[in-house]
């Protein structure tokens, strides 16, 4: 083979594992970013009947809006039997689940989608056990509610169910995707994008 053959050769080797290292280190800087993304989350809250009839819904969301939450949806809604078989799944079987179904369905909902790290976490543990009367002080449940059912609200509780309660009661274009300015405030530089703050 002639010299310049062989500079060709060489040349088409160097390419190739440059290619090569090029798709590996693009591979690892995807795998960041899911992993960065991952830990932004959306969860579904419901607003119920009973605070609305007591005029608490804006408190409500003052309360997730401060905690640095941020609103990637909200509507009013009524539920019906239907959709309230679908969200109450787990609990159809049960006694009560007539007395729910009317509940929910008597008054309308405000359903909001909340977006944040860790969001579905945070949200469950600003919302507070079940029993109201029995919820943390400082909780919305444990601040607002004397009652299992009458509990002020609903948070889906875990990534799964946020992910199928959101796509239950929100159409895509009905969710937004908006730069909070507030999150530089809100968050460390860089804050989910590594595993250093934990
Ligand atoms: N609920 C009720 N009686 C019960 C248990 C639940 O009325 O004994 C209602 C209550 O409003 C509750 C909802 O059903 O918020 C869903 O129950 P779940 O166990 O999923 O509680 P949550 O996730 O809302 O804390
Ligand atoms: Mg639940």
């Amino acid at each position: 083979m002639c010299a310049s053959g062989k500079i060709i050769l060489i040349g088409k080797r160097v390419g190739k594992f440059l290619y090569l290292v090029y798709n590996k280190i693009k591979i690892i800087l995807q795998y960041y970013n899911n992993m960065a993304k991952k830990r932004q989350e959306r969860t579904l809250v419901i607003i119920k009947p009973d605070a609305l009839n007591r005029g608490l819904a804006g408190e409500i969301i003052h309360r997730f809006e401060r905690k640095g939450l941020k609103i990637v949806g909200i509507k009013m809604i009524q539920l019906d039997d239907i959709i309230l078989a679908e969200h109450y799944a787990h609990l159809v079987d049960q006694p009560f689940f007539p007395r729910i179904a009317k509940f929910m369905s008597e008054w309308p909902v405000i359903v909001m989608a909340l977006e944040g790290l860790e969001a579905v976490n945070s949200v469950r543990l600003l919302t507070g056990e079940t029993l109201g009367r029995h919820a943390d002080a400082g909780t919305i449940r444990g601040d607002y509610s004397m009652s299992v059912q009458a509990n002020i609200v609903h948070a889906s509780d875990s990534i799964e169910n946020a992910r199928k309660e959101l796509a239950r009661f929100f159409k895509p274009e009905e969710l937004f995707d908006w730069n909070c300015l507030d999150s530089q405030a809100i968050y460390a530089e860089g804050e989910g994008e590594e595993d250093d703050d934990e």
